[in-house]
């Protein structure tokens, strides 16, 4: 194990923002007369010290989200194996390889490109790998994701693919200031998750990050995928 690098006060601070978090999802549940075991809140592990991802596993998250294939695969052997891994990040079709064996869910499938490959991926390790369809909601030109007009023959289509299953839906909505034009975004996807899962046995609405979780819990979210809220705000590396 590598040497302490993070205090005790910044574990201590993580263990209070998860308390709070927690608070946060019981009341959003309750809004919305749900049970808030059916919401799973993920830990977005970017750019976070392994040590400080340890201590959010210690006290009973069991999901990590990844967004990088290389800072995933130069960290994850410091991670507790309690923990499964999912994969959120945009991914390329030449890395797929190098975590199909190590993700249980890839939640960022906007392609029959990108199905195609992790199918063939997937057949090579004699798996059936789960996978969301990301959705770009609110039609940005910098945004992955399939548009909802081409998401139910996306769908259609990676419904064919043998080793794959279709389990959900993700999104990454605009940012908003506006809780009214968010609202009309994550009801958006309430819909089409409803009108979809006529089509395919969905059970995974991955939407709601560290500012709109709660918004997004009271639109059937039933994975919130939390970094700064959790483990502060990111400090990203200095350019070379
Ligand atoms: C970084 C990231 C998050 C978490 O963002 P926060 O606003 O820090 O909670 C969630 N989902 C995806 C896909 C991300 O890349």
């Amino acid at each position: 194990m590598a040497a302490e690098t993070v205090t005790a006060a910044q574990k201590d601070a993580v263990l209070e923002r998860l308390a709070v978090i927690r608070q946060n999802i019981t009341d959003a549940c309750a809004d919305a007369g749900r049970d808030p075991a059916d919401v799973t809140l993920m830990a977005v592990t970017k750019t976070v010290d392994p040590q400080l991802i340890n201590t959010a596993v210690d006290a009973g998250i069991t999901v990590l989200g990844e967004n990088r294939v290389q800072e995933f695969l130069s960290k994850r052997a410091f991670y507790r194996e309690s923990a499964q891994v999912q994969f959120i990040g945009h991914l390329q079709t030449n890395k797929v390889k190098q975590i199909i064996d190590k993700v249980t869910l890839i939640h960022s499938v906007d392609s029959l490109h990108l199905a195609g490959a992790i199918d063939k991926a997937a057949a090579q390790q004699g798996i059936c790998m789960p996978v969301l369809l990301e959705v770009n909601i609110g039609g940005e030109a910098s945004k992955s994701g399939v548009s909802p007009d081409q998401l139910p023959q996306l769908l259609k289509e990676v419904l064919k693919l043998p080793h794959l299953r279709a389990e959900g839906l993700m999104t990454i909505p605009p940012p908003t200031a506006d809780p009214a034009e968010q609202d009309a975004v994550f009801a958006k996807m309430e819909a089409l998750y409803a009108q979809l899962s006529q089509e395919a046995p969905l059970h995974i609405l991955s939407m709601g990050m560290s500012g709109d979780y709660a918004a997004a819990i009271r639109h059937g979210s039933t994975l919130v995928r939390i970094g700064s809220a959790l483990f502060g705000p990111r400090i990203y590396p200095a350019q070379q």
